[in-house]
């Protein structure tokens, strides 16, 4: 307790920080748990205040250059990998020297938010967050063995699943900022926000890649479908999001799928990042078609696959309403939603209102499952975009919206196999 208290006497402002922590933290038990606890949460606040925000490591790793990978490098290297499992260790190398200069950019770009952000505590719990990556990876020792490797694949593992729920935190984090009455309308972060999501994409395809490099799957080259079935992968996405429209809403749409080609269509792609697309743009369509048709029989939603020769086109009709004309440049803002927040956001204070709309997520039928949080079409455009597709929304107000998504296919043509006919429901 002694070298505690010299502690905390030697750095000024951690008790502060540690009394506020606590209470945000929520925990009600004495501050002083343990010494062991107090020591090591005195250590790491301490290394917050005077180090972290103003870290040059992380400025001198910010201005490094970045080598990026397309889609198809990753298919020729992770193909090569399967021949000469050498290769496992000169990924293991890049991914070490990548991801590191990546987040330092990112933890760069988090310094420049507005005070109101980066006091936030979701926002402050993803700068911890990358903080703790980017020491973490900086400091292994260059993989030279196979253990080096396993090694390094364990700690890649941990940290994306420790950063899982950072989308959600950035997310809530965002929305909170923007409801302060004075200073929220006048935030503009969605070039901050499109810069770290699509950090996030290509570190996560990173660390995900190497990890799954090792174990090989059937008809995968590390996370790439080598051959992913576009019409399995919209009847999936669609009997998801059904089941949750119908847990949510008590009723859902059907889906409706056709193909303008008599084969089925197949491409390299990654199943996770088209999954979410379909299920934000599945979401979208089926609560809007509840909310207008209300208890009439609700009108199917028709997808059209379209392969051309270089990318696949999938078109998404509903017949929710549309978009009012004046709405539809803010559709793809970050935080854009007409979702009703009732009256959640009006009595809340920072850092109650995320564990509110976990709580009520997580409710069967709690309305936040079909959405609210306004990213889901900013991101899944974002994904689209990433391997140079597209997303994009034709409204007819008082009828529908068509989204149109089209993927680029990598390697020449797409492949094509003999089906049955090809219009399912
Ligand atoms: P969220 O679903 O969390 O509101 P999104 O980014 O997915 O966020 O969508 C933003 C907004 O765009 C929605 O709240 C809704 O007003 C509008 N929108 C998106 N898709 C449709 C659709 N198919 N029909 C009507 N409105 C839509
Ligand atoms: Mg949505």
């Amino acid at each position: 307790t002694l070298f505690v208290r010299k502690l905390l006497d030697w750095a000024p402002g951690t008790r502060q920080h540690l009394v506020s922590k606590k209470s945000f933290l929520g925990f009600n038990g004495p501050l002083h748990l343990s010494a062991r606890h107090v020591w090591n949460d005195a250590l790491r606040t301490e290394a917050i205040l005077q180090d972290h925000f103003y870290d040059s490591t992380a400025e001198k790793y910010a201005l490094q250059p970045v080598e990026a990978l397309s889609l198809q490098q990753m298919l020729e290297f992770g193909r090569a990998a399967l021949l000469d499992d050498s290769k496992i260790l000169s990924s293991a190398r890049h991914v070490q020297k990548e991801l590191p200069k990546r987040l330092a950019r990112r933890l760069m770009d988090l310094q420049f938010l507005p005070h109101i952000v980066v006091t936030n505590p979701h926002i402050r719990r993803v700068y911890n967050a990358y903080h703790h990556a980017f020491d973490t990876l900086r400091q292994m020792p260059e993989v030279q063995t196979r253990e080096d490797n396993r090694q390094l694949t364990s700690v890649l593992q941990r940290l994306v699943d420790e950063h899982a729920p950072m989308l959600d935190a950035l997310a809530a984090g965002f929305k909170e900022c923007k409801l302060k009455p004075v200073v929220g309308p006048k935030l503009q972060l969605d070039a901050f926000l499109d810069g770290m999501l699509r950090s996030r994409i290509s570190r996560r395809i990173m660390a995900e890649q190497h990890i799954c490099l090792a174990s090989s799957r059937p008809g995968f080259i590390g996370i790439i479908c080598a051959e992913m079935s576009l019409p399995d992968a919209v009847r999936f996405a669609a009997q998801r999001t059904k089941q949750i429209c119908t847990e949510t809403f008590g009723a859902a749409p059907d889906v409706v799928i056709s193909c303008s080609s008599s084969k089925v269509v197949k491409m390299p792609y990654i199943p996770t990042h088209l999954d979410y697309m379909l299920f934000e743009l599945f979401k979208n369509s089926m609560r809007a078609v509840v909310n207008t048709c209300g208890s009439r029989s609700l009108p199917a939603i028709h997808v059209a696959i379209c392969p051309a020769p270089n990318s696949v086109t999938l078109r998404i009709s509903d017949q929710g309403g549309g978009i009012p004309e004046d709405s539809l440049d803010q559709v793809f803002q970050y935080g854009y939603t007409t979702v009703d927040d009732g009256n959640l956001s009006a009595q809340t204070q920072d850092g109650e209102m995320w564990a509110q709309m976990a709580e009520r997520a997580a409710l069967p039928g709690g309305p936040w499952r079909m959405g609210g949080l306004g990213f889901g079409l900013p991101l899944s455009r974002l994904y689209a975009r990433y391997f140079g597709g597209d997303l994009r929304l034709v409204s007819m107000p008082g009828y529908g919206v068509d989204t149109y998504l089209s993927i680029q296919y990598l390697e020449g043509r797409w492949e094509e196999s003999r089906v049955e006919p090809h219009t399912d429901a």
